[in-house]
């Protein structure tokens, strides 16, 4: 039986990431009657992921949940150690010599493919890159988006899509205040947009967007939605589906898109466009997007287990831009096992395994354990039970060979990392916002990691 936990040997845990789920782990982990040490790995220099660089900009109430993140940074027993690549600046097994467990909380960073011909046309981008780039994400900063044609395309009818289409749909002034990069906004101030297509592979009963999410499409100031009322035509087992008490969340996205049909242009230039039962073909250009070819559905099975079934017929849109907003996909960390279809690290309850075995000590929370699926509050419960795991495993845990944290310190600064602490991060923060409060934003990131390490 080990004594890890205990007050002569504290367990030491390891999260590599730092978005929603790395911190309702640590939390979890530091509200335990037990004696635990949390150091915390972020491969840039500042903290929160998806909160910083998945929320859109004009959703800032979301946000707020940091300051819960702060809380929990602030404890004693936290460290946080920004601007460490686990994989790169040290390696898994590197990292497992300095800590009992490891827990991985590193999200999903890539996207799906459509795998359909003309996916890689100039103009044709993914949502995941669009968004990290607004959001002022370091590594997309480079990224070109071109809005001087009319018509942008979306496929996919997720969250992610219904926050691409706000952004391509508001005008600089609905943005300007929000923390969205300046670059970005001086890129969508000059845009030609004026449509903008959001295309669903199933119906207005079935698509995957939140009420709260697509009714703010239809409060915009200077867009109006569209759809075709018969494609609000519901087939049998639809409708027998948007009774059922268990899909109530799709019956009040019907009853949002039964209303944007009488909802008139009152003099707004920009068209936000619902389109349904369309699965994208091909996208096809010379040399660049020039149009999207879709198939045409018709659902087949009975209610709650409907299928898209292609009808043989096709209709064609053009476009200048095509968004593929389809969902995000995890990547793998060399020594960890990986699922590439799933984009998952396989796991029971958290604990990492492959086909075989249980790896000892190590786990998974957040999109990387379960997909990216659900709001940022769904992560509590995920990291919680990946947590439960951990504890219960506690006498079986091997314990590290150096239970020192400035072990790890040293570690780094010999392999010449500049590594980011919390109170550096917190330097970082008050520079952001009085960069923003200049601008008249909530805060203007920094956008360069160069930028960031300056300001500590
Ligand atoms: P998502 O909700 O899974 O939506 C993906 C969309 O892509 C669905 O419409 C899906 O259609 C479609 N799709 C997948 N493969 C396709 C294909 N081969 N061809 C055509 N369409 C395809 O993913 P997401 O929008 O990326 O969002 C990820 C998670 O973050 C979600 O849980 C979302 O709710 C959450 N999120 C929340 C907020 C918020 O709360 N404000 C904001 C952003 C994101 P099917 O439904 O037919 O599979």
């Amino acid at each position: 039986m080990s004594n890890l936990g205990s007050a002569e040997r504290q367990l030491r845990v390891a999260i590599v990431g730092s978005g929603p789920s790395a911190f309702y782990a640590a939390d979890d982990l530091l509200k335990q009657k037990l004696n635990i040490k949390v150091d915390m790995f972020e491969k840039l220099p500042v903290p929160f992921g998806l909160v910083r660089y998945g929320v859109a900009p004009d959703h800032a109430k979301i946000k707020n949940v940091t300051k819960v993140f702060e809380k929990t940074a602030e404890h004693p027993n936290f460290s946080f150690f920004g601007n460490v690549t686990v994989g790169k600046n040290i390696t898994v097994f590197e990292l497992q010599k300095f800590y009992d467990a490891i827990i991985f909380a590193y999200g999903a960073e890539s996207d799906r493919h459509l795998g359909i011909p003309g996916e890689d046309l100039v103009g044709s981008y993914t949502a995941t890159e669009f968004v990290a780039w607004y959001n002022g994400h370091p590594d997309f900063q480079d990224h070109h988006f071109d809005f001087s044609h009319e018509v942008a395309v979306i496929v996919g009818q997720g969250n992610v899509a219904m926050d691409v289409a706000r952004i391509l749909c508001k005008t600089p002034d609905e943005l300007k205040k929000t923390d969205i990069s300046q670059h970005t906004l001086e890129v969508l101030a000059e845009s030609k947009i004026k449509e903008v297509h959001v295309y669903g592979r199933r119906g207005p009963a079935q698509a995957s967007f939140t009420a709260p999410e697509i009714k703010e499409m239809g409060e915009l100031v200077d867009c109006y939605p569209v759809i075709d009322p018969k494609d609000l035509d519901l087939n049998e087992a639809s409708l027998k589906e948007i009774e059922d008490a268990a899909f109530a969340a799709k019956k009040k996205n019907v009853e949002i898109l039964r209303h944007f049909t009488t909802i008139a242009p009152n003099n707004r230039n920009r068209k936000f466009f619902l389109h349904f039962m369309r699965s994208p073909i091909e996208i096809i250009g010379k040399g660049r997007v020039q149009k999207a070819r879709f198939e045409i559905n018709r659902l087949v099975g009975e209610m709650g287990k409907q299928k898209v079934r292609g009808t043989g017929k096709f209709e064609e849109i053009d476009c200048g831009v095509l968004f593929r907003s389809v969902g995000y996909l995890g990547i793998p960390i060399k020594g960890l096992p990986f699922s590439a279809n799933a984009g998952v690290v396989p796991n029971q309850a958290g604990r990492v395994m492959d086909s075989e075995e249980i790896y000892s000590g190590w786990y998974v929370a957040g999109w990387i354990k379960r997909g990216a699926s659900g709001i940022i509050g769904t992560n509590k419960p995920c990291a919680e039970e990946t947590v439960n795991s951990l504890i219960e495993d506690l006498d079986q845990l091997n314990p590290c060979e150096i239970p020192d944290t400035a072990q790890v310190i040293k570690f780094l600064k010999d392999r010449e990392v500049k590594v980011v602490s919390f109170a550096d991060w917190k330097k970082i923060d008050a520079a952001e916002i009085e960069r923003g409060t200049k601008l008249g934003k909530t805060r203007e990131k920094f956008a360069r990691v160069t930028g960031m390490l300056s300001a500590i």
